[in-house]
């Protein structure tokens, strides 16, 4: 069965939007109430071209409907997975279904090298098949980083933020690492 969006307008209002200013949170002056987009035929080619996972996965029910959910949820590529929370929906990511459908869904993108990552009020929290680690405000230019680290009790996996400031001192120092052979 094909999905549709019908009643839905979650990241018309979560979602930035470029060609209209719009940024994210704020809902898009040309929602018009349950029925969708008012202009809809001539709407930018940003909302064009945008579909969330609920839309692309058969195997996200009902429940996942992003107006009931009150999450969107974006695949950035095929490892990365972005929650975006609605604010008026607070920590809604914690219940379940969803808490262990995520840390599945973590599982397996962790695993091709990738992350879950759940923005709420600018906030990130990443996601892990065993724990969340909250991140604090993301700020444009600021990138998450995921790596595994050997402890004595085996591989665990780390995830750090870096300020665009901080990312030529930690890539000169990856660089240092990689001819050092470590
Ligand atoms: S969040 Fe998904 S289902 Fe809702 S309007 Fe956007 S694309 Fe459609
Ligand atoms: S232009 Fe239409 S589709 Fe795009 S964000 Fe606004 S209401 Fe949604």
């Amino acid at each position: 069965m094909v999905k549709e969006c019908g009643d839905c307008t979650l990241c018309c209002k979560l979602l930035q939007v470029s060609e209209l200013e719009k940024p994210q949170g704020r809902l898009c002056v040309h929602v018009d109430g349950s029925k969708g987009c008012a202009i809809y035929s001539e709407r930018p080619q940003s909302c064009r071209s945008f579909h969330c996972l609920w839309l692309m996965d058969p195997h996200l029910d009902e429940a996942w409907k992003p107006n009931n959910c009150k999450m969107v949820l974006v695949a950035e590529s095929d490892r990365h997975v972005v929650v975006q929370v609605d604010d008026g929906a607070s920590q809604s990511w914690r219940r379940e279904p969803y808490f262990s459908a995520l840390r599945k869904m973590s599982a397996k993108a962790v695993e091709a090298g990738g992350m879950v990552t759940v923005m709420e009020n600018g906030e990130a929290t990443v996601i892990l098949p065993e724990r969340g680690v909250y991140l604090g405000k993301l700020e444009s230019g600021d990138r998450i980083l995921m790596g595994k680290v050997q402890t004595p009790e085996g591989p665990r996996i780390e995830v750090t933020k870096l300020k665009a400031d901080q990312l030529g001192a930690y890539n000169a120092a990856k660089a240092g690492q990689a001819k050092s052979g470590k």
